[in-house]
């Protein structure tokens, strides 16, 4: 047996990386200095976007895309059940109150039809999640929000590189978040990022991160001036010069990483087919999947093992897997405060008692998947 344990996800940190942050460590500026904007400048490149906003975390920077659509008490959003925490949270955040959305069952990707459904006069937004790297479905959510004038939100912490009917995540929607967590395809140790067309949603979330002053340190510098105004209430949700340093240096490696994610997609794929009752999830073929996650689904009754025992006895292999997610609705913060119960999401629900999310992540080799799947067909007598 393989004695080093193999994460479900990991960061890969090399040398550049690290000359990258010392360089930042021996300058005059650890934050709020020129390679914030550099990092906002290299990620507008690769996108193809006019703006991004560099913020402390992905929660922060849906909590910004919340706050700059001018979000507040009495508002709804719709968010898929299936996603984490915080993209539900950020509605919360405002005052306002997250709608509970089911899923596609084949992609477990928000359902166009179930956002239909839940419209009321109070909508204001839709948020998106590119659920396991894979895109939602832009053009249909698009044709919703647009002619009644809602957002359209996109939660892309998983999709950072993918791309619909060839357009990069970034440019779907009229706000697409990022996060640089060290799970993600890039890290920041912690970061993230809102991307936009808009420049005044731009502008909103600029002060918005930085207290809800106007101007920020360096351009007062840069102007000799001391005066500044705070218009809006906002917080300290600023990602340093040392993690946008890294970001720059970890950018430069996505292509590559991306494309290495695919040929262990492609790895499982061959060695995992046709296990009965072992089924990755369905994939559409307008999107260029990222493979944040490689998620299958393990149906007990044909598989032989549960999830849950499957999950056990991968670790004892020393490979680690995880759940993604327990469907929002389900956590009691929600259910105590919104009465959500199961039979909401029937969707999300039966997805969760299957789902499990295989080893995955640039820092793991061809062989490492190989092994992953030996492990699977062995216990499936395969
Ligand atoms: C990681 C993640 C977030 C939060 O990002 P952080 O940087 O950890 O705050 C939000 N939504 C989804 C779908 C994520 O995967």
């Amino acid at each position: 047996m393989n004695s080093d344990f193999l994460p479900y996800a990991r960061q890969l940190i090399d040398d550049d990386d690290v000359d990258a942050v010392l360089n930042v460590l021996r300058s005059a500026w650890l934050t709020t200095g020129p390679s914030v904007s550099q990092f906002e400048q290299r990620v507008c490149e690769y996108l193809g976007v006019p703006h991004a906003v560099a913020v402390s975390s992905g929660t922060a920077a849906l909590h910004a895309a919340m706050s700059a659509i001018g979000l507040g008490s009495g508002d709804e959003v719709i968010v898929p059940s299936m996603t984490f925490v915080a993209s539900v949270n950020c509605v919360m955040y405002q005052g306002a109150r997250p709608v509970f959305s089911d899923v596609d069952p084949d992609t477990l990707l928000i359902s166009p039809q179930s956002v239909r459904n839940l419209l009321t006069p109070r909508t204001k937004a839709v948020i998106a999640v590119d659920y396991a790297g894979q895109t939602a479905d832009y053009d249909a959510l698009l044709e919703i929000t647009k002619s009644r004038g809602l957002t359209l939100i996109a939660d892309a912490c998983h999709s950072l590189g993918a791309s619909y009917k060839g357009r990069k995540a970034g440019t779907l929607a009229n706000l697409t978040v990022f996060s640089f967590h060290p799970v993600k395809h890039i890290t920041t140790a912690e970061g993230g990022m809102v991307v936009t067309q808009d420049p005044g949603l731009a502008i909103r979330m600029r002060a918005f991160r930085n207290h809800g002053i106007t101007t920020e340190v360096l351009d007062r510098e840069r102007l000799g001036t001391w005066y500044y105004e705070m218009w809006d209430l906002g917080f300290n949700y600023r990602l340093s010069d040392l993690q946008c340093a890294l970001g720059i240096s970890q950018l430069k490696k996505l292509d590559v990483w991306i494309a290495h994610r695919r040929d262990i997609a492609r790895t499982y794929d061959d060695a995992l087919h046709r296990i009965p009752g072992f089924e990755p999830l369905k994939r559409a073929s307008s999107s260029e999947h990222a493979f944040h996650l490689y998620v299958v689904r393990v149906r007990a009754g044909q598989y032989g093992m549960t999830r849950d025992d499957l999950y056990r006895q991968l670790r004892t292999q020393n490979i680690g897997t995880n759940v993604h997610y327990i469907p929002a609705h389900l956590h009691p913060y929600y259910r105590n405060r919104f009465s959500t119960a199961p039979g909401l999401c029937p969707n999300a629900e039966m997805a969760y008692s299957e789902i499990l999310s295989l080893p995955m992540s640039h820092a793991m080799s061809l062989s490492d998947a190989k092994r992953v799947a030996g492990a699977i067909r062995e216990l499936a007598g395969c």
